[in-house]
């Protein structure tokens, strides 16, 4: 928990959401900007800044995360496919600094994004 994070206020129920998905490492929940007509955030319950500060001994929560948004992508009927995006640093578009995967789909995801 790092306090001011408004992600770690979701984890721990501060701020409510609705739950898409929950294990013992994430939880999972709607985006409240959505880029398509599913997006969903997998969020770890332990406060990461970003995918640059993860350490060797988070292989496990990061497979985790990629399987949670399996599961999601699943839940959300996105059989046709969709796209996982991990914004990592400001440059590389990330606003809330908790590391977060994006599971995004619902219609067909060109590139470059748009
Ligand atoms: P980033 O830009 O850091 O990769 O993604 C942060 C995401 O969090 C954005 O897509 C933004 O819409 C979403 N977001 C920001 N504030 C809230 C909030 O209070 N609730 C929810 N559900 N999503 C949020
Ligand atoms: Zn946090």
């Amino acid at each position: 928990m790092s306090s001011g994070c408004l992600f770690c206020k979701i984890v721990t129920g501060m701020i409510p959401v609705e739950l898409v998905y929950e294990d013992d490492v994430c939880i999972a929940f709607p985006d409240i900007n959505p880029q398509a007509p599913s997006h969903t955030l997998v969020v770890p319950k332990e406060h990461l800044e970003s995918l640059a500060d993860v350490a060797p001994d988070h292989t496990e929560l990061l497979g985790k995360l990629m399987a949670a948004a399996n599961e999601v992508a699943k839940r959300k009927n996105l059989a046709r496919g969709y796209r996982i995006v991990v914004n990592t640093g400001a440059q590389g578009g990330q606003t809330v600094m908790h590391l977060h995967l994006h599971v995004i789909g619902g219609r067909h995801m060109g590139w470059p994004p748009g």
